[in-house]
């Protein structure tokens, strides 16, 4: 089956909306002509609206970093899902690492998140990955298939489809340190079997799974030509549009 690649760029806590704008327009302009790849930027909560401004009526998709579960309420400092429709929001990012290890989100959070965004009518990039303890200790495929499997379980088959993954190795995030095609494309096409065995091939074959984790230019055509690699979610190299879009036409 084929699928359209996704890459998304995640801004992290970088950006003011003036940065956030030029940024955006930059990236705007390099992919305009772009067919064959799905290309999306995820700023921090601030330039939300702004950016949604400006990307709209262009290909770029608008995602947000974080979500929660409720859809309002007495939750100071947190975002709902309306919100984020509410700006414009096609995605969010959802477990990301730096969410895991810093704030504690929990698999089952993770699946809560998915499901309000579901209801919503936004659609998650689910991030999953084992640190380099877990990779060490043999332990790398049973961490990402038992959190890719906890944060699915409140949605059914169709709703799965729609969703992204990105196996982004912790110990590949910010270092430096890619994943080689080969240990990526094991993983990736693990998680696929595993979609396979639990919703069937069909759902299995439409899912786009990202890699992330220190992609840039120079390693993104290998990566993506992979078979079960479907797109990238990038970090550091987001943050130029001249980087960023070398990567969007990587995935093509
Ligand atoms: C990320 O944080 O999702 C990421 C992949 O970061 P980097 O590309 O900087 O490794």
């Amino acid at each position: 089956m084929s699928r359209v690649p996704f890459i998304c760029g995640n801004w992290k806590m970088h950006m003011t909306v003036p940065e956030a704008l030029a940024l955006v327009d930059d990236v705007i302009a390099r992919v305009a002509s772009m067919d064959g790849v799905e290309v999306g930027v995820a700023p921090p909560y601030t330039a939300l609206h702004a950016v949604s401004k400006r990307v709209a009526g262009t290909k770029v998709r608008l995602a947000a970093q974080n979500v929660h579960f409720e859809p309002k309420g007495a939750y100071t400092g947190e975002i709902s899902v309306p919100m984020l429709a509410d700006v414009g929001c096609q995605y969010a990012i959802v477990g990301h690492s730096e969410r895991r290890q810093y704030f504690g989100e929990t698999d089952a959070a993770c699946a809560q998140k998915l499901a309000a965004l579901h209801a919503g009518g936004l659609r998650s990039i689910y991030c999953i990955g084992e640190t380099l303890e877990e990779r060490d200790a043999g332990k790398a495929l049973e961490v990402v298939g038992r959190q890719l499997l906890a944060g699915l379980e409140a949605l059914e088959p169709d709703a799965v489809a729609e969703q992204v993954i990105a196996y982004e190795p912790v110990w590949a995030i910010g270092t430096g340190r890619t994943a080689t095609p080969d240990q990526a494309q094991e993983v990736h096409e693990f998680l696929r079997a595993q979609l396979t065995q639990r919703y069937g091939a069909e759902v299995a074959g439409r899912m786009r799974i990202q890699y992330g984790g220190s992609m840039k230019p120079q390693n993104a055509k290998e990566l993506l030509s992979q078979g079960d690699i479907d797109g990238g979610l990038i970090g550091g190299a987001a943050l130029k549009a001249e980087d960023f879009a070398a990567i969007c036409g990587a995935a093509r």
